[in-house]
């Protein structure tokens, strides 16, 4: 059974005044069946650990380099986010892939590493609005599965996020029918490609998750729960959210 999983991504938000939120998601969900986590800012990995060290709420990195140590400036190795006491990194995140000219075969390497350091990661998948008006989504979504996720990967080391371009902090979301059309075609696949297994890996759904939508898209075949951007900057959303769940 797949436990649900409320994942914030606080992006490039946040300082060191927003790690009294995460004691309040702390002390609000202290019984919350399903699992919280909150992908930080790197300078806040260790105090949001730290700070959420006892409670349901975990945390997680935006990204990590593909490499365990070495002469990278400015980046931050998977080893270092496990160091920090933190559970998650995100991967391949729509922003790096477009900003940054992230590959399928970059973020497969990112989410190896990742799983190397005994972290899980939030590998990111997602169309454009241009692929999916030329009827091109799912083709692209399970090329970027394909080439994005690494062989060893298990419901523990690895949850996949569609999060669709022209839903990211746009307020537009698909419908719920493409919603469960790309959740079924991407279990399908990890079914296909893992076995059994691929039915433990959890798949959330990104893009304007909102309280007032989130019950709607949480209550769709084969959605595992969120990750969430925007909302996930004040408890006052969140907690709605992880509570819908
Ligand atoms: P929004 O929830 O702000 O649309 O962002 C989604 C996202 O990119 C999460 O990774």
């Amino acid at each position: 059974m797949r436990r649900k999983l409320a994942a914030g991504n606080w992006k490039m938000n946040g300082t060191q005044a927003s790690l009294a939120m995460l004691e309040k998601l702390a002390s609000d969900h202290r019984d919350s069946p399903c699992d919280i986590a909150v992908c930080v800012p790197s300078y806040l990995l260790i105090p949001a650990a730290a700070t959420t060290a006892t409670g349901p709420v975990r945390i997680g990195a935006q990204d990590c380099h593909a490499a365990p140590k070495g002469a990278y400036t400015g980046d931050i190795a998977a080893g270092m986010i496990a160091d920090a006491a933190a559970s998650y990194v995100i991967v391949g995140h729509s922003e790096r892939r477009d900003a940054y000219g992230e590959t399928d075969a970059l973020v497969r390497a990112k989410a190896e590493a990742a799983q190397a350091a005994q972290l899980t990661a939030i590998v990111c998948i997602g169309e454009s609005l241009a692929q999916r008006e030329a009827g091109e989504a799912l083709p692209i979504i399970g090329s970027q599965l394909a080439g994005s996720v690494p062989d060893d990967s298990t419901g523990d080391n690895l949850v996949v996020a569609y999060e669709p371009i022209w839903a990211i902090g746009t307020g537009k979301i698909p419908t719920l029918e493409q919603i469960a059309e790309v959740h079924s075609a991407l279990r399908e696949a990890l079914v296909a490609r893992f076995g059994a297994a691929g039915n433990d890996i959890r798949l959330l759904y990104g893009g304007s998750v909102k309280p007032e939508n989130a019950a709607d898209i949480f209550a769709t075949s084969d959605v595992d729960g969120a990750l969430v951007g925007g909302a996930s900057l004040k408890a006052e959303d969140f907690s709605p959210i992880i509570t819908a769940l």
